[in-house]
């Protein structure tokens, strides 16, 4: 067998190789539609980790990745710049909500988190301010598997075991209806003791905590205390950008805006790993000197590479242009609608949904958790059934590819529904 194969070769990642089913082995992919090697089709309706949004295979895509590689593959981007970047700064910062001024570019979703955590700690120390120096996060955080991005998560299983690695931070709970009074004094109070350098948060959804939602109104009222007590504000948009909420960005629900925000994951429709953190220039001037010292001293092997920034424009003018807005409205109405027609399901303990992203929360006799074992179950039953979803604990979500069909849609929600019944039993 070819995934035995794999496994002997292969260490998978967030895989206990032990326990683990072998993996399926995965020999070509269209649109939404997954081809395995033994022939059995799945769609797949959580876009691959999130990244995919056009498709697989998208042939717009492909073909611009193609002329890009036999023009420039890469060049080294210190000293050096290009096209494909330049072009794809201009896209973001003019589709971005009219306030961020310069583009600095990373891999993937991790690091352009450690890229925003290190951008707002030298932004403080540039000034000699080196008291400013907590990170408050929201309870339940996710932002990546590299140091600074687990020390910003919640501390659970996943990061354990580098507890005594992870530096300081401070966790406030989520907004509720029926917290945010006591959330925004405790927030207050924390501004006025700590000495916070800033505030980072996934806007409005929370997605490897189990798509945790919480309301744009309550954002705006804790962006605003620490926008008055100088907390700069950063938002990672690594999951909820380029149109998964219903709107490009999650932060146009907003009024107040992050100083700095993080996007990969959608960015190059999926077929390139890359990452971007955005500023103000109010904190690019602050790097911006005659001392040597003040310089951000952050780069990475493949920065802006050519391949990546050429799959990323093509994938920026697919998602703006008036199909793709369509699908992604499309894909929101048929979601609440599906969440209509089950919600009265003595299984389900809540449905949640912004935008692309439908969860359905399973009520089962263990908590809420990863770790919940009806994970195994359910994943099994679903690709059975010719649908790919990786539940999250007891929690099923849905998040396609924005091209998915009626039928396809149909398909993963008709696998939903007969899912409960059976799980339920
Ligand atoms: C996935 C994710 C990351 C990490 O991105 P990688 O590309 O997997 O390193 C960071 N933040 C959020 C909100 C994510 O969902």
């Amino acid at each position: 067998m070819l995934s035995n194969e794999a496994t002997k070769y292969i260490w998978h990642p967030f895989t206990q190789m032990k326990t683990a089913a072998p993996p399926v082995q995965i020999s070509r992919a269209k649109d939404c539609t997954l081809y395995a090697a033994d022939g059995t089709q799945y769609v797949d309706a959580i876009a691959s980790w999130w990244v995919n949004i056009h498709g697989h295979c998208n042939e717009y895509i492909a073909g611009k990745i193609a002329a890009q590689a036999l023009t420039l593959e890469h060049v080294i981007f210190a000293g050096f710049t290009h096209t494909p970047a330049i072009d794809l700064a201009k896209t973001l910062i003019s589709i971005l909500p009219n306030h961020f001024a310069k583009v600095f570019f990373s891999d993937d979703g991790s690091t352009c988190v450690e890229v925003a955590l290190k951008m707002a700690i030298q932004y403080w120390h540039n000034q000699g301010i080196n008291h400013k120096t907590k990170i408050i996060a929201f309870e339940n955080a996710y932002h990546g598997d590299t140091f600074g991005a687990m020390s910003v998560a919640e501390r659970n299983a996943f990061n354990a075991a580098f507890n005594n690695y992870l530096f300081e931070v401070i966790h406030i709970p989520i907004p509720t209806e029926n917290n945010i009074e006591a959330l925004k004094l405790q927030l207050a109070a924390l501004a006025a003791k700590e000495n916070v350098a800033a505030f980072i948060f996934e806007p409005l959804v929370q997605g490897a905590a189990g798509m945790l939602m919480y309301e744009p109104a309550h954002l705006d009222e804790l962006l605003l205390i620490a926008k008055e007590k100088n907390i700069l504000c950063i938002a990672d948009e690594v999951m909820t950008g380029f149109g998964r909420t219903g709107k490009n960005f999650a932060i146009e629900y907003l009024q107040q805006q992050p100083d700095i925000i993080c996007l990969s994951k959608g960015i190059t429709g999926g077929f390139m790993p890359l990452g971007v953190t955005l500023c103000t220039q109010q904190i690019f001037d602050v790097f911006y000197a005659d001392e040597t010292a003040k310089t951000f001293f952050h780069g990475h092997s493949y920065t802006a590479n050519p391949l990546a920034c050429a799959a990323a424009n093509a994938s920026m003018e697919l998602l703006i242009a008036d199909k793709c807005q369509q699908q992604i409205q499309h894909i929101s109405t048929r979601h609440t609608a599906f969440a209509q027609s089950i919600q009265n399901h003595i299984f389900i303990k809540e449905i949640r949904q912004r935008g692309t992203i439908l969860a359905i929360e399973l009520n089962t006799a263990e908590n809420s958790s990863y770790f919940n074992s009806i994970q195994t179950v359910a994943y099994q039953y679903f690709m059975n059934n010719g649908v790919f979803l990786r539940p999250l604990g007891n929690i099923i979500y849905v998040m396609p590819p924005y091209c998915i069909t009626d039928a396809e849609l149909d398909k993963v929600y008709e696998v939903i529904k007969t899912s409960l019944d059976y799980l339920s039993q």
